[in-house]
């Protein structure tokens, strides 16, 4: 296979774009597809300070390269963080995945920070598992989201992004129709505004890309990455959202581009209308231990509850 640019030999096939491209030329098309799609969707407009969250896995790595050389162009201020999330199942996941976000940070240059959540909350997510009755991903999301805008006030930052990417996109809002839940497609954002009182947006800049097209990326970059994935992973998503996902990977075999249409669209058109309908302005309360935004009538937030569960602290709200 011939490089559609070049007399190179092609390294992948883009088959919804009907081209397959070399070395240098995907190089320069992930590139250019990466900043067109920033732009269309003015991800940046306002920002100064961008938090880039990194795990160490593909997607968060790639995203903090191409974040990198976006903010050298345009003057963008880059700050990484890892959090450490304390699973280890015997596995050492976590203190790998640290290991390669700050591989990544020091080649790169970027200021970042490490933030061992035992450390600074009392706890890991390994043992919320059996202490917390929700689902373990989902601690584990309310605790990484906490967290991280947490770190990037701390940081001074007004944005920060995230590297769910397209294949993932896709598989939230295939399981949100499987479930029906409407709220979760309505606030399936690819930028989300300020918090109540705060100031980071949060934004998804890799939405659109193709797993694939990032894992290539990651490789021929020669960016270090960590290929494991959570040893919570396939417990949690069990059999539906892996099968979700292979169906949906079937269907793009099937109908190239199919995944970008799905999310697209949804994005484009579906997203608004929800969000318009049943997204209302709530009024929010505020957590009494953190201060953080709480859902009216509740005096402390979900974070705040998990921790106090958690930690054993007594602490008296009323
Ligand atoms: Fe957290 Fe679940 Fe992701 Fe593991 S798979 S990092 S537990 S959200
Ligand atoms: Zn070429
Ligand atoms: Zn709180």
């Amino acid at each position: 296979m011939k490089c559609s640019k070049c007399e190179n030999k092609a390294i992948i096939k883009i088959p919804y774009a009907n081209i397959a491209l070399c070395k240098d030329h995907f190089i320069e098309w992930f590139e250019r597809r990466f900043e067109r799609i920033v732009d269309k969707y003015k991800m940046f407009e306002g920002s100064k300070r961008i938090a880039v969250a990194v795990s160490g896995g593909k997607d968060s790595t790639t995203l903090l390269h191409l974040m990198k050389k976006l903010g050298d162009n345009r003057g963008l201020e880059i700050i990484g963080i890892n959090i450490d999330l304390g699973i280890d199942m015997g596995k050492a996941y976590s203190s790998k995945s640290t290991e390669y976000a700050v591989k990544n940070f020091e080649i790169l240059g970027v200021k970042y920070r490490v933030v061992k959540i035992k450390e600074r909350y009392g706890f890991t997510i390994d043992e919320t598992k059996h202490k917390i009755r929700r689902p373990i991903c989902s601690t584990c999301g309310l605790v990484k989201r906490y967290t991280l805008t947490e770190i990037a006030e701390e940081e001074n930052a007004d944005t920060i992004v995230t590297g769910h990417n397209l294949n993932d996109m896709a598989q939230f809002i295939m399981s949100g129709y499987f479930s029906g839940d409407v709220q979760d497609l309505a606030r399936l954002d690819v930028i989300t505004p300020p918090e109540k009182g705060y100031k980071v947006k949060k934004v998804k800049p890799l939405f659109l890309m193709y797993e694939k097209e990032i894992l290539t990326y990651a490789i021929v970059k020669g960016i270090p990455f960590l290929y494991d994935s959570c040893p919570h992973t396939f417990r949690v998503g069990g059999v539906t959202q892996d099968t979700i996902r292979r169906k949906l990977e079937e269907m793009e075999e099937a109908i190239p581009g199919y995944m970008l249409m799905l999310v697209e669209n949804f994005i484009n058109k579906i997203q608004p209308a929800l969000k318009e309908k049943y997204i209302k302005e709530e009024e929010l309360g505020k957590c009494k231990i953190c201060g953080r935004p709480t859902t009216k009538g509740r005096e402390i937030c979900s974070f705040c509850a998990v921790r106090l569960k958690m930690t054993g602290e007594k602490v008296n709200v009323r």
